[in-house]
C-alpha cells in the first residue's frame, strides 16, 4: 500500500464542486484543540461569516460537524415532537428524504406532490395549509438536485408565516449559487452543504435558527431524538461568552476550509458570484443546445448551478459516455435519477466549478465524445 494520489478531477457534477487550492492548503494548517482559544476566535467567525452568506442576522447559525444530510436532520427532529404534523413538498429526491426525516422522528408527513422538472406549486401549499391547520411545520427544497428546479422560497415562507406554521428549507444546493435571503424572506430553519456553491469539501452542513424555531425547541417537552444533533447541547460548545464547553470534537481542518471558502466568496461579494453562476450557465446552455441538448425545466425556474439536460437522440449508451468523460478527460458529470435515470444528464456549474475554463473543458469534450 502506498500514500493516496488521486488524478485531479474536472468536477462538473451535482457536487461536489472543485476545490480551489486556496481551500485544500487551508485545510493543511497544524491542528490545533477543539477549545484552543484561536479556534474559538475561528469559530466566532465562520458564523459572522455564515451569517452573511445566508443573509441573516440569525444569532444561532452554524456549521453542523457532517454533511449536509445531517443539516437537514438536525432541523427535523429539534422540531419535531412525536405527533407533530408536517407539510412536506415533494418534487424530486430530496423533499423525499424530509418525508423519511418527518416520520422517523414520529411526526406525520402530508406530502405536497409535484411533477420532477417543476417547481413546488404554492397554491397546492396554500390549500394543504387550510385543510390540514394542526400543521406546525413546512418544509421544501430551494433548489432541487435532482431535477434542477428553483422554488419559490420567498412566497412559500410567506405561507408558512400566514398559517403560523415554521418553515424548513433545504439551501443545499442554493447556497452561494442563487440568493437566500433567510431574514427577508422569513425563514425559520434552513441548512445547507459546503460542497455544492461553496466549493469546500464536503462535512459541513451549515445551518442557522430564527427565534420562532428557538422558541419552539425551547417548548418541547420531549427530548430531541439524536443526542448528537440536539441543538441545546451542541449550542454549549458554538456559543456562551468566554466559556464553552465540550460537546464533541469538532473537526477542525475542515472548518479551516470552510472558513476559506467562505471567506472567498466574502471577498468575491455575492451578488457577483450569483452572477458568475448565471452568465457561467447562459454559456454552457447555448454550448449544449447548439450540440442537440435540451433543457428538462423552464427558464423562470432553472438552476444555473445544475443544468439537467435531455440528451440529444442518437444518444444510445449515455453511461458509456459518462464513463469516458471520466477516463479521458477527468470530468464528472451527474447522471439522471429516479424516473429520470438514463435519460438526462446533471451538469454541475457550483462554485469555483462555475467557470469559463470548466465551461469550455465540458463542450469541446462533449463535441469529442458525441462525434
Ligand atoms: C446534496 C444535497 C443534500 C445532501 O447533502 P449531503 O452533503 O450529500 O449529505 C441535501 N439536499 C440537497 C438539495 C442536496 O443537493
Amino acid at each position: 500500500m502506498k500514500p493516496f494520489h488521486p488524478t485531479p478531477k474536472t468536477l462538473m457534477g451535482p457536487g461536489p464542486s472543485d476545490v480551489p487550492p486556496r481551500i485544500l492548503e487551508a485545510m493543511a494548517r497544524p491542528t490545533v484543540g477543539h477549545l484552543d482559544p484561536q479556534f474559538i476566535t475561528l469559530m466566532d467567525q465562520i458564523k459572522s461569516l455564515l451569517r452573511y452568506a445566508f443573509q441573516s442576522k440569525n444569532p444561532l447559525t452554524f456549521p453542523v460537524s457532517a454533511p449536509g444530510s445531517a443539516g437537514m436532520e438536525t432541523c427535523f427532529v429539534n422540531l419535531i415532537e412525536p405527533g407533530d404534523t408536517v407539510v412536506v413538498c415533494v418534487n424530486g429526491v430530496f423533499g423525499g428524504r424530509m418525508v423519511e426525516n418527518v416520520t422517523r422522528a414520529g411526526g406525520t408527513a402530508v406530502v405536497v406532490s409535484d411533477e420532477w422538472g417543476k417547481p413546488v406549486d404554492p397554491q397546492k401549499v396554500e390549500d394543504t395549509l387550510k385543510a390540514h391547520p394542526e400543521s406546525k411545520i413546512l418544509a421544501f427544497v430551494h433548489a432541487e438536485t435532482s431535477t434542477g428546479v428553483l422554488s419559490d422560497a420567498k412566497t412559500l415562507c410567506s405561507l408558512a408565516r400566514a398559517h403560523d406554521v415554521l418553515s424548513i428549507v433545504d439551501a443545499v444546493t442554493s447556497l452561494g449559487g442563487v440568493p437566500v435571503k433567510v431574514d427577508e424572506w422569513g425563514v425559520d430553519a434552513i441548512y445547507s452543504g459546503t460542497q455544492k456553491c461553496l466549493s469546500v469539501p464536503p462535512g459541513l452542513s451549515p445551518i442557522s435558527f430564527g427565534e420562532r424555531a428557538i422558541a419552539a425547541i425551547e417548548a418541547r417537552v420531549s427530548p430531541v431524538q439524536s443526542w448528537f444533533l440536539d441543538l441545546s447541547l451542541v449550542m454549549n460548545y458554538w456559543q456562551g461568552d468566554g466559556g464553552r464547553s465540550y460537546h464533541h470534537t469538532a473537526p477542525i481542518n475542515a472548518m479551516y476550509a470552510l472558513h476559506e471558502g467562505l471567506l472567498m466568496l466574502h471577498e468575491e461579494g455575492l451578488a457577483a458570484a450569483f452572477y458568475r453562476h448565471q452568465s457561467q450557465h447562459e454559456n454552457l446552455r447555448d454550448g449544449l443546445e447548439d450540440l442537440g441538448f435540451s433543457f428538462l425545466v423552464e427558464p423562470d425556474y432553472r438552476l444555473p448551478q445544475l443544468n439537467t439536460v435531455r440528451l440529444p437522440e442518437h444518444v444510445k449508451d449515455e453511461a458509456a459516455i459518462r464513463k469516458s468523460l471520466l477516463e479521458k478527460h477527468d470530468l464528472e458529470i451527474g447522471a439522471g435519477l429516479g424516473a429520470l435515470a438514463g435519460k438526462v444528464w446533471r451538469i454541475g456549474l457550483m462554485g469555483a466549478s462555475a467557470c469559463p475554463k470548466n465551461v469550455e473543458k465540458c463542450l469541446g469534450a462533449l463535441k469529442e465524445e458525441l462525434g
